[in-house]
């Protein structure tokens, strides 16, 4: 067998299968969505902190319809009192102290509720312009959010078309390697992050640029066997 020639194919293999390898990962990524992994995360984010705002808001606006419900009973039960003090029924000093004190009593307890509600609605208000704030945000997000996934769809019908005449170049490439360069190159890949052959260059080996020994580049200059670098283990390409 001319091991040279055979081996003299393996770039062009190599540099397909480099190719195809980035495109496969690349694809990959896409469809597992790590491309859109962070602003998806900070969406998802933005969205449960927007559910916790608006049941916050919720929650002050129970209070306050709450408050004021008994703002209005208080501001009755005042007014009753009142008409009761000044309708002329009630002679007594004693029970006329009494009325004044449960007046002022109710009074105080108006005065409580309205500060209430007062700060419910500067509350309200706060949580309002936040939420409107948060929900510009996100809108703005999830827009982005859908635009990166619609490129990211794109580009994988992109990849597909690349691979689509990647592979076939491939296979073809391959069926005119010998068998036994080929099995050997395969596997040396495998387990070699892909690379499984290495064109010397000035004596060093492409794939881990360590120098050759010089007996190694002459038997690569004769061609008679195949040759691994002593290094990282891919079948040395002559250039030498
Ligand atoms: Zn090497």
């Amino acid at each position: 067998m001319d091991w040279k020639a055979e081996v003299a194919k393996l770039p062009d293999i190599q540099a397909a299968d480099r190719e195809i390898d980035r495109l496969r990962t690349e694809r990959r990524d896409l469809a597992a969505g790590k491309t859109v992994a962070d602003l998806s995360k900070q969406v998802a984010g933005a969205e449960a902190a927007l559910g916790r705002l608006r049941s916050e808001r919720e929650t002050v606006a129970r209070q306050q319809r709450l408050d004021d419900l008994a703002r209005q009973s208080e501001e009755a039960d005042k007014k009753r009192l009142t008409e009761r003090l000044y309708s002329g029924t009630v002679r007594s000093p004693r029970d006329l102290e009494g009325l004044q004190k449960n007046i002022a009593g109710s009074d105080e307890r108006i005065g409580v509720l309205e500060t209430r509600v007062l700060e419910a609605m500067e509350r309200d208000e706060g949580l309002g312009a936040r939420i409107a704030a948060m929900e510009r945000a996100l809108a703005r997000d999830k827009e982005t959010l859908s635009a990166r996934r619609s490129e990211a769809a794109a580009r994988i019908a992109d990849i597909d078309t690349a691979l689509g005449a990647l592979e076939p170049r491939r296979r073809a490439l391959a069926e005119a390697v010998a068998p036994p360069v080929l099995r050997e190159y395969d596997r040396i890949r495998g387990r070699a992050a892909g690379v499984g052959a290495a064109v010397v260059s000035g004596g060093v080996c492409g794939a881990c640029s360590v120098a050759l020994p010089p007996l190694l580049v002459s038997r690569l200059a004769r061609g008679d066997s195949l040759v691994n670098c002593e290094h990282c283990g891919r079948i040395l390409v002559g250039g030498l």
